[in-house]
């Protein structure tokens, strides 16, 4: 498994018409299924669990979540053993990924929304607790105080390849966003994309995670969370928004998702017929990995086989 995830400089004729430099940080290649940034949320999770004795780590997430996907994945790695609380019917253990997590070790837990919508609740994680008291509970997405540290090592590995002025970044939870500022100190203008509808809230439960962290001394200012670029809403995406992305794949050669980093890439695109970035400046696309995802899209058919099922084949082994 990579550590340092390569920035690769993609040029296109759009790009050079707006005189701008554009990388992609390809944390898709950390593993090709594995999520880029869930995986760096979980690296100090996993050490944590290990240090504090714990046997293993629970969390939560959908059936197609790409946490629970890594978490699994992990936990078999680093020889932990692994819970996964499911919202919704045991019958979606045999969607693929859920039977990778069931490969890997995961026992897997299914709850209905009503009781998974209890995620957060003091309580209800209390009682969790109890009935698992060997393992380290993790929360939805991994975004916790311990995921920061983790994020924030894209921020090192990028200074040490490349000077830029931009970073963009895809938002569910805002813990990567979180580590990204963090780490970043002020020193580069960073944009999160917010990939559901209504967003706003997540302004106050990024600020959270930033105070709650280790490392609370510093102001950060030079930040925002774009809202209008969801697309529809969390997992939704129109047709042409899906073509456009994958017209992109195939430029590039570099395989976006629509739930995630395809929406960052249509938010970039977007912004840069606008004229938001200064002529000469640099852009870095975080591409936080999510090509398992893809997988369930087709399964759900809400992606056509053709095209999109081949390269991802191609790509996972
Ligand atoms: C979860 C996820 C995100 C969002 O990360 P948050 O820390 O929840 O904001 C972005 N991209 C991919 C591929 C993800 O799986």
């Amino acid at each position: 498994m990579k550590i340092l995830s390569p920035l690769e400089k993609i040029e296109l004729e759009i790009f050079q018409h707006y005189g701008v430099d554009v990388y992609v940080k390809r944390d898709d290649l950390i593993d090709p299924i594995i999520s880029g940034n869930k995986w760096r949320k979980l690296k100090f999770n996993v050490l944590n669990a290990k240090k504090l004795g714990y046997q293993g780590i629970l969390s939560f997430g959908g059936a197609y979540s790409n946490h629970i996907h890594a978490l699994a994945f992990a936990g078999k790695q680093a020889e932990l053993k692994t819970i996964g609380i499911i919202r919704g019917e045991p019958h979606y253990q045999n969607n693929t990924t859920l039977t990778d997590a069931k490969r890997w070790g995961m026992e897997l837990v299914f709850v209905d929304r009503q009781t998974y919508r209890q995620r957060h609740d003091e309580h209800y994680l209390t009682q969790l607790q109890r009935q698992y008291p060997d393992y380290f509970i993790v929360p939805e997405g991994g975004s916790n105080p311990l995921a920061l540290p983790g994020v924030g090592e894209i921020i090192k590995e990028l200074n040490q390849q490349n000077t830029f002025h931009h970073l963009l970044v895809p938002v569910g939870s805002g813990g990567t966003l979180a580590g990204l500022i963090q780490a970043d100190n002020n020193r580069h203008n960073i944009l999160g994309i917010a990939v559901l509808k209504q967003a706003d809230y997540l302004q106050a439960e990024i600020k959270q995670l930033l105070a709650n962290s280790a490392d609370n001394k510093q102001q950060y200012r030079n930040w925002q969370l774009l809202t209008q670029f969801h697309g529809g809403g969390y997992g939704k995406f129109s047709q042409q928004a899906a073509e456009q992305i994958w017209q992109f794949n195939q430029q590039t050669g570099i395989l976006f998702e629509p739930i995630y980093s395809g929406k960052m890439l249509l938010a970039f695109l977007s912004l840069l017929t606008q004229g938001y970035f200064k002529r000469g400046e640099k852009v870095v696309l975080i591409h936080t990995g999510g090509l398992q995802g893809i997988k369930g899209l087709i399964e759900q058919k809400r992606l056509p086989v053709n095209p999109w099922q081949l390269p991802f084949e191609r790509q996972a082994h």
